[in-house]
């Protein structure tokens, strides 16, 4: 099976995937956290994606073709993937079906965690992320008393670069205008859920929907 996560940012997309992906052993390809990745490791491709990262922009199609082609292999298209932040314009969305066509494989669900932008804004500005575990965690989940670390694992929590109040602005602007229109491009293939609930029930909406039509593969 093959699933493709749609959402703004800061709807939760990262969180459910993780446990998506675990549920139905998916390859998991989340090209923000490819991309940074290659910014950490101080790549070429990095380099080049870190200046449209750091102002709240999407980096250009080619660049994060490059990163998805070199992080999948056969066995993972014969695994089944897991798309999350990724398509997000409609020139890649186009290309992804091109690359499911040339494996003969098909997008099985089209899920979308939708929110509303006060919501979205407040979750990326509070959210602190555990530089050693990687865990995120939200505003009510990140309490270990004051301490500012983590309550899994005791690192250090920190908070992403691009989620500050002026990026976070141009992203969710970004989204608008250029991810947005990718829902009317999958259509009636598009299975929507309330982003605005908690982890839990937003994970068993979503799990309602995978389960939802019987082309389960
Ligand atoms: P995310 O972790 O999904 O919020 O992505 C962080 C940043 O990585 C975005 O603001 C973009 O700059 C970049 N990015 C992630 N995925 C894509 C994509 N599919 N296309 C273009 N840029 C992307």
């Amino acid at each position: 099976m093959n699933i493709v996560l749609l959402g703004a940012p800061g709807a939760g997309k990262g969180t459910q995937a993780v446990v998506l992906s675990q549920q139905y052993n998916l390859k998991l390809v989340g090209t923000g956290d490819l991309l940074r990745k290659e910014i950490s490791g101080g790549s070429a491709p990095g380099l080049k994606a870190s200046v449209f990262v750091e102002a709240g922009q999407l980096v250009p199609d080619e660049l994060v073709f490059d990163i998805i082609q070199d992080n999948l292999t056969d066995t993972d298209w014969e695994r089944g993937l897991l798309f999350d932040g990724f398509p997000r314009t409609l020139n890649q969305a186009e290309k992804l079906d091109k690359m499911f066509t040339s494996q003969r494989k098909n997008i099985d669900r089209v899920l979308f965690i939708s929110a509303d932008n006060a919501i979205l804004v407040d979750r990326l500005v509070n959210r602190r992320i555990c530089q050693s575990c990687l865990r995120v965690f939200g505003r009510e989940t990140q309490s270990n008393g004051s301490s500012g670390k983590c309550k899994i694992c005791g690192g250090v929590l920190t908070k992403r670069p691009d989620d500050n109040p002026e990026t976070v602005k141009k992203r969710l602007q970004e989204y608008k205008e250029k991810t947005e229109p990718i829902l009317r491009y999958y259509g009636g293939k598009v299975l929507r859920v309330d982003g605005s609930l908690t982890i839990q029930d937003v994970t068993k909406q979503l799990i309602a929907a995978v389960e939802s039509s019987s082309i389960h593969q």
